[in-house]
């Protein structure tokens, strides 16, 4: 089998009511579908969620198509190291971190989607499945326009079935954040797991003083307090509190994880599979991090997040939105039984992309 052609696509929804973080707020609402055709017929697909700055998508669109496309027209798509490596090799002028490896990753993604549906098999069993099924919670608890929408939607998922739910702080004051949690665990009880998500708010002490609260408040994460170049600020962070601490939605490659394991720098670490890699990233991540006795949640959700998660032994949570609004574009539909959701039976990563979804959202 080779491969023929690559095409990427621009799909756009428009953001009706933007979240935020504690700095960003994310309102361009588009999505580059990367698709790869064989001489055999078998197209392989990957989606980039692109939240922030439209112009993104087009900048990707263009790496895709002029730049890493010709070096894998012809190619072998079962060789993905190999195709791996010769990526690198082509977006090393300018640097593979960055937007390159977003083009690494999706093109990544797209290979293994082909050699799952060449073997008839979901990926993650073709990897070398190690579960069927993997917790999920929703990251339901962003800033909205007004503190009744941010309860209204921490309570819907909680009714969808989600069993656990990630908040976002430090936009406001500590006070702020305190009320925030206490809100929702007088809704859901102090026993729902929540977790907490600062997006880089904070510097060492603040996190430190942050921290501690949400610890006493029983929390079951501290994702991304500083900034992600802060590695040996993190492991001190680590060192201060007791509450984990996760990392990781901002790396790319293995050798940023590689960095932070040795720095000590987090007990949980949040591969995203735009930035981090596709499934061959994530194995040797996988394997960084089970090596180091440390724990692998996905950093967003979807069929290829499932796929690489059911074949990471350290995995423990699946990030999601509610399964109702994540499935819209995807021709596989995810579901949820008892707070997990299962590894879909779709040969391939379960990527591929509704054509009636493309032909309403596609803008280039
Ligand atoms: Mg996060």
């Amino acid at each position: 089998m080779k491969i023929a052609k690559l095409e990427a696509i621009i799909l756009e929804v428009e953001v009706k009511n933007p979240a935020s973080d504690a700095l960003h707020t994310y309102d361009a609402g588009r999505t580059v579908v990367t698709r790869i055709f064989t001489d055999e017929g078998i197209v392989g697909y990957a989606t980039t969620h692109i939240g922030r700055g439209k112009p993104t998508a087009d900048i990707l669109k263009m790496l895709l198509e002029k730049e890493l496309a010709p070096i894998i027209i012809g190619e072998d798509p079962f060789f993905t190291r190999q195709i791996r490596k010769k990526l690198w090799g082509v977006a090393d002028y300018h640097g593979v971190e960055g937007l390159a490896h977003f083009g690494v990753s999706a093109i990544d993604i797209a290979l293994w989607d082909i050699v799952g549906k060449a073997m008839n098999l979901p990926t993650a069993k073709v990897l070398g499945a190690c579960r069927d099924r993997i917790p999920a919670y929703s990251m339901a608890g962003w800033y909205y326009g007004g503190e009744k929408d941010f309860i209204v939607r921490c309570l819907a998922v909680a009714e969808e079935g989600f069993k656990a739910i990630k908040l976002k702080v430090g936009r406001y004051s500590l006070e702020d954040d305190i009320q925030r949690i206490k809100a929702v665990q007088k809704e859901l009880g102090t026993a729902f797991p929540i977790m907490v998500d600062a997006n880089q708010g904070f510097d060492e002490r603040e996190a430190i003083k942050r921290g501690r609260a949400y610890q006493e408040l029983g929390i079951r994460w501290l994702e991304e307090p500083l900034i992600p170049q802060h590695k040996e600020n993190s492991a001190r962070l680590v060192q201060a509190l007791d509450i984990p601490i996760a990392i990781g939605e901002n790396f790319y490659s293995k050798h940023q994880f590689y960095d932070a394991v040795k720095a000590g720098a987090a007990s949980v670490y949040q591969p995203d599979n735009r930035r981090a890699g596709g499934p061959t990233e994530w194995l040797e991540i996988g394997a960084i991090t089970d090596a180091a006795g440390l724990h692998i949640a996905s950093h967003g959700g979807g069929p290829a997040n499932v796929n690489m998660l059911c074949a990471i032994p350290n995995a423990i949570y699946l990030e999601s939105g509610s399964l109702k609004h994540e499935n819209d574009m995807m021709a596989t539909q995810l579901q949820m039984v008892d707070g997990e959701v299962l590894l879909p039976d779709t040969p391939g990563m379960g990527t591929e992309v509704r054509s009636d979804f493309i032909k309403a959202h596609r803008v280039d």
